[in-house]
């Protein structure tokens, strides 16, 4: 998928009449540059580093922001945290239970939004598939002919 350009989201929200701080840029910028999944902790935990003033409190209010006017998506995957998604539209997610990775993945699920079920309009789906990530089957398989692991 695409990456979408930050500079076009900035000039869209300032057409709505947001104002944007040098932080909240930042924090666009960042979840922006590629398709990863976050949660604002982590978004939080690195860019402190080079704007060491930034609260979590922004880092929330600005993913807020961006998922209410559309440009970011919220993913439920992991009952105990948010996820947030630059990637939109209906696509399926794997979660690994051992390490808790979150990955886009292509599947042949048939899945599409705005038509009727059972007379019920549909707004949204959402496909979350769990298992064990190849990078830990990996492991396990190395673990268990007792191979050094490196
Ligand atoms: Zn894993
Ligand atoms: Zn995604």
């Amino acid at each position: 998928m695409k990456k979408r350009d930050y500079k076009k989201i900035v000039q869209d929200l300032k057409e709505k009449g947001y104002t944007l701080s040098m932080a909240r840029i930042a924090i666009l910028r960042y979840v922006m540059k590629d398709n990863a999944h976050y949660t604002a902790e982590e978004i939080h935990q690195d860019l402190k580093r080079e704007y060491p003033t930034l609260s979590i409190a922004t880092v929330y209010n600005t993913l807020k922001l961006l998922s209410k006017e559309g440009f970011m998506q919220q993913i439920m995957i992991d009952p105990n945290k948010v996820i947030y998604d630059s990637t939109l539209g209906v696509h399926p997610h794997f979660y690994c239970k051992v390490c808790g990775k979150i990955e886009d993945i292509s599947s042949d699920l048939s899945v599409s939004v705005n038509r009727e079920i059972n007379g019920n309009r549909v707004d949204d789906v959402h496909v979350y598939v769990y298992g064990i990530c190849e990078d830990c089957l990996g492991r396990e398989k190395a673990e268990n002919k007792g191979l050094p692991i490196n």
